[in-house]
């Protein structure tokens, strides 16, 4: 059978993007061979409750996003715990680690990214966890018990959800950030604030700005000495310092890489018959910039990418780009542009209220709708969608005024 002069398609990493891809090329009509390879044991599985859910919840906690009766019902050959090793462009073949040699038509690469590595941390050899794959998460189920000193380094998204983890599980909490602001990659100021006030009000201990000197075992205690001189005391240590996308293969095989695989807007990398999508890759995106987003969301839509592009598809319109997080109980929905130039808030932004809390915020640049957060208010997400696509005009009066349905304005 072939379809497009294309009778396998090969995907490297069953993880999000591969197993989405799997699904959009069978939405999309595509009836030849698929063979997914990952180098975890495991079948695909969704990341986000790793953080979470896998730890409050383990027994309780479904991560599978395709089931081996379901890869069966696709027609999808799966190899597993066999990574791949070279890829072959000339030859269109891929080696794996046990030696087997794998052809392909078409070429997905969707290996994402691991964690950044702090060296003189990995070598104290023991008390010091990173969390990127359902390993490391259920390595901290043991790991964040009542009463234990948790040492977070990074205050990004990982050091904040696993705070609020550690905290549910009664840990005693200190997150160490070296920049000014929490969530600082991807979240404005106006709720970095609002994240770092909950995070201290659930008793967490967030440092900014600090820098870390040295770090050393004393028998079962890892120490930690700030730049200045303290030292903190920790029963373990976990670190979220950003990822290092997993481009190895790319960058032996001579395709075209700046930190991350460079894609078009297809997903096509510089060899046409190879993709890249998810974490790894960073996109030409419409206003003529390479980025590269690392989101759950920004997975599925690539991998749609590449198989429309397979199959000779048109792309539909793409919508603003969407991410959440869950802390201390609260969900944080994220949208389109997050350094808009002023950010307006619809309710009231007030951390005493904890849980409770409820409020909007708009994102605004010249006058227009770029952005938008919704806290505890999931049902407004998809009307800031729209405002943002129709790059509708701020209007303070309208939108402010939480009397006013957000549903209806939006018409
Ligand atoms: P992955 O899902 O990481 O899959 C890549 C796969 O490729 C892995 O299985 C890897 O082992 C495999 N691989 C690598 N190299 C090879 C090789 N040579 N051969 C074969 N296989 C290989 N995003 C959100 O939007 N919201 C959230 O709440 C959220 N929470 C998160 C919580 C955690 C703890 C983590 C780690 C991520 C979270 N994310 C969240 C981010 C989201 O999960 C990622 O953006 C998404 O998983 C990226 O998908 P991917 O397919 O690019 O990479
Ligand atoms: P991240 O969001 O990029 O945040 C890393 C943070 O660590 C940044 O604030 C960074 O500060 C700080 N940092 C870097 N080096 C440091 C050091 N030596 N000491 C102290 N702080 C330091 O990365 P992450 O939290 O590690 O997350 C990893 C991946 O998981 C990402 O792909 C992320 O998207 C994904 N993830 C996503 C979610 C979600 O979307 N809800 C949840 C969990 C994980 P500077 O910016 O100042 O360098």
């Amino acid at each position: 059978m072939s379809q497009n002069g294309i009778e396998t398609v090969v995907i490297v990493g069953a993880g999000q993007a591969g197993a989405s891809a799997i699904l959009e090329l069978r939405a999309n009509k595509y009836e030849g061979k698929i063979i997914l390879v990952g180098d975890e044991t495991h079948l695909p599985y969704e990341r986000p409750p790793l953080s979470k859910d896998v730890i409050l919840n383990p027994a309780e906690t479904k991560i599978e996003i395709l089931s081996e009766q379901k890869l069966a019902d696709l027609g999808v050959e799966v190899i597993r715990g066999n990574g791949v090793v070279k890829i072959n462009s000339e030859a269109k073949t891929i080696d794996l680690q046990n030696g087997d040699c794998v052809a392909f038509d078409k070429l997905l690469l969707a290996t994402g990214g691991a964690a950044r590595r702090l060296p003189n941390f990995d070598a104290l050899g023991k008390h010091v966890y990173t969390l990127r794959n359902l390993e490391d998460s259920q390595a901290l189920v043991p790991v964040l018990q009542a009463g234990r000193r948790i040492v977070l380094i990074g205050g990004g998204v990982i050091g904040l959800e696993l705070a609020s983890s550690a905290r549910y599980k009664e840990c005693n909490v200190t997150v160490i950030e070296q920049g000014p602001m929490v969530m600082g990659r991807s979240s404005p100021r106006v709720l970095s604030e609002f994240l770092l006030a909950q995070q201290r009000l659930a008793g967490v201990d967030v440092r900014l700005e600090t820098k870390i000197a040295d770090c050393k075992l004393d028998g079962e205690e890892v120490v930690i000495t700030l730049e200045g001189g303290e030292e903190l005391r920790a029963d373990a240590v976990v670190y979220g310092i950003g990822i290092v996308p997993n481009a190895q293969l790319a960058i032996e095989a001579g395709l075209d890489v700046d930190f991350a695989i460079k894609v078009n807007e297809n997903c096509q990398t510089s060899n046409a018959d190879i993709y890249a999508a998810g974490d790894v890759a960073t996109q030409l995106r419409a206003d003529g910039e390479f980025r590269r987003v690392e989101t759950w969301e920004n997975a599925n839509l690539q991998a749609g990418v590449f198989a429309r592009h397979v199959m000779n598809v048109e792309h539909p319109v793409e919508n603003p780009a969407w991410f959440w997080t869950d802390q201390l109980n609260i969900n944080y929905q994220f949208v389109g542009d997050m350094a808009a130039a002023e950010w307006l808030v619809r309710g009231e932004i007030n951390p005493e209220l904890r849980q409770e809390s409820s409020f909007v915020l708009f994102g605004v640049t010249d006058g227009v709708i770029v952005g938008g957060i919704t806290v505890n208010a999931a049902k407004e997400m998809r009307h800031l969608k729209k405002l943002i696509s129709k790059q509708a005009a701020f209007e303070a009066d309208k939108y402010l005024d939480v009397s006013q349905d957000l549903r209806k304005l939006v018409k």
